[in-house]
């Protein structure tokens, strides 16, 4: 059993988060330190550590996240203009939160993708 973090709590409702969307399989609330006017973070409801953890069984519950965010891109009115979806894999990818999460980043230019 993958150890719990901070989102688990977020998924209980345990601790306070500004939920924007729940179902059975991903929860999606707002980032607590935005990088961008719109930041969320969309996250499966089971824990799955890193990408490096992810198994078949997980397609169905991976493929709500996209839709999900396509979902929240129309709600937050970012769709048209574009946004960029991010998911950080261990120390190289800048991973701090070990509960796989998909970055909904958007509402304003972002950049070159990688700042070197
Ligand atoms: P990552 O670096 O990809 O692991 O991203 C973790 C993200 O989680 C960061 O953008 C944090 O700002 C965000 N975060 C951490 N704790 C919370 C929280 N309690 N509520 C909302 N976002 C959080």
């Amino acid at each position: 059993m993958a150890e719990e973090t901070i989102f688990s709590k977020i998924i209980r409702k345990e601790i306070p988060a500004n939920i924007v969307y729940q179902d059975e399989f991903v929860t999606a609330f707002r980032d607590i330190a935005p990088q961008a006017k719109t930041h969320i973070l969309i996250i499966p409801n089971h824990i799955i550590p890193t990408v490096n953890d992810v198994t078949e069984q997980d397609e169905r519950i991976l493929g709500r996240l996209f839709t999900t965010a396509a979902k929240l891109a129309q709600e937050e009115g970012i769709a048209e203009d574009g946004y960029r979806l991010i998911i950080n894999c261990n120390k190289h990818g800048g991973q701090e939160v070990f509960h796989l999460h998909m970055h909904l980043l958007g509402g304003e230019p972002l950049g070159k993708m990688l700042a070197k």
